[in-house]
């Protein structure tokens, strides 16, 4: 069984690298990184920082040894099957957290390399944080967990001793619930774990850019600007007119606040559990042009501008960093 298993997945991942340098030859190849966090922070269950000294260390590798194209020209490429230069890279961040532009934009700006930035509108200008963030600082950051933890979500009852390895196991069984949630019942849950373990004061290392800073960010020469949503769903889940005020708001309100036009958009979280085939006909129909997925693959100039594949990128030094952009374009 273990043999047919092996068997079957070898021939699928030679079948991958095959269509993955054929389409290298006929379209370029570009890899699309995804950024979130640029801060130095010891607790990050999800991975999402990368520490300035890393970052910049990437940032200059990449300057040195590959094509870092500029936002413009990467729409260009696709929008008109215009074939990449062999090692293109370009660079993107989710979410707009506010290390974006304290610690991320003064690097980028000094090295001239531009960024494309998509930023979740709603928590812009005030203290809240994402809610996985909220969820880490509840359960795994909080001393003062007072009571035994009981709560129901999606019809799944889960419970817990304030015990430390108890709670990380809530922790880890609430992400994918909470991930699958409608906003509105996602903010109820936190709402009723907040009442259970005892208020907790948002970080302000996890805060999402204010308004002032947004439109700092659209005055910089290296940034561009894109939508990721007002509330940060799993668009998959939500209805129609759910997804549709979902996406249109983000537009609107980035719009409105920096009068420029804003065509870019990331799905959240990006996996293709994430969107449907709907989601990306309602990113067309509101007028977006390029949109942004999360699977890992290279984009050859021929790829579907409604779900474009990014690389993760994690808190790597450099030694690690140059295998892994290797193993990119391989
Ligand atoms: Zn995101």
């Amino acid at each position: 069984m273990q043999l047919i298993w092996n068997t079957k997945h070898k021939a699928a991942s030679l079948a991958k690298n095959f269509r993955k340098q054929l389409e290298t030859r006929m379209y370029g190849s570009c890899a699309v990184l995804l950024y979130h966090r640029v801060a130095d922070y010891l607790h990050d269950p999800q991975q999402l920082c990368v520490r300035p000294e890393n970052f910049e260390k990437q940032i200059n590798f990449l300057r040195e040894n590959y094509t870092i194209l500029s936002i413009e020209e990467w729409k260009y490429n696709i929008l008109n099957h215009k074939k990449f230069k062999n090692g293109s890279i370009v660079i993107t961040f989710d979410d707009g957290y506010e290390d974006n532009i304290l610690n991320a934009v003064p690097i980028l700006e000094r090295l001239n390399v531009e960024a494309l930035f998509y930023i979740c509108t709603g928590n812009i200008g005030t203290p809240d944080e994402f809610w996985w963030d909220e969820l880490e600082r509840m359960l795994l950051l909080n001393p003062n967990v007072r009571s035994e933890i009981k709560i129901k979500v999606k019809g799944i009852t889960l419970a817990s001793t304030t015990d430390g390895r108890q709670r990380e196991l809530i922790y880890s069984d609430l992400l994918p619930l909470l991930r699958s949630s409608a906003p509105e019942e996602r903010k109820a849950s936190l709402r009723e774990l907040s009442e259970q373990v005892g208020k907790t004061e948002p970080r302000v290392s996890h805060r999402s850019m204010n308004w002032n800073q947004v439109k700092q960010l659209t005055a910089s020469k290296i940034a561009t600007l894109g939508a990721h949503t007002h509330n940060h769903p799993s668009l998959a889940v939500l209805s129609h007119d759910e997804q549709r005020s979902e996406i249109e708001q983000s537009v609107q309100l980035l719009e409105a606040n920096t009068g420029k036009f804003i065509d870019h958009f990331s799905y959240p979280f990006g996996t293709k559990l994430d969107y449907t085939s709907k989601t990306m006909k309602l990113c067309k129909e509101l007028g977006l042009n390029l949109v942004a997925a999360n699977y890992p693959y290279i984009t050859p100039s021929r790829t579907d501008p409604f779900q474009v594949p990014r690389y993760l990128v994690r808190d790597w030094d450099l030694w690690q960093f140059t295998s892994e952009v290797k193993r990119f374009f391989n």
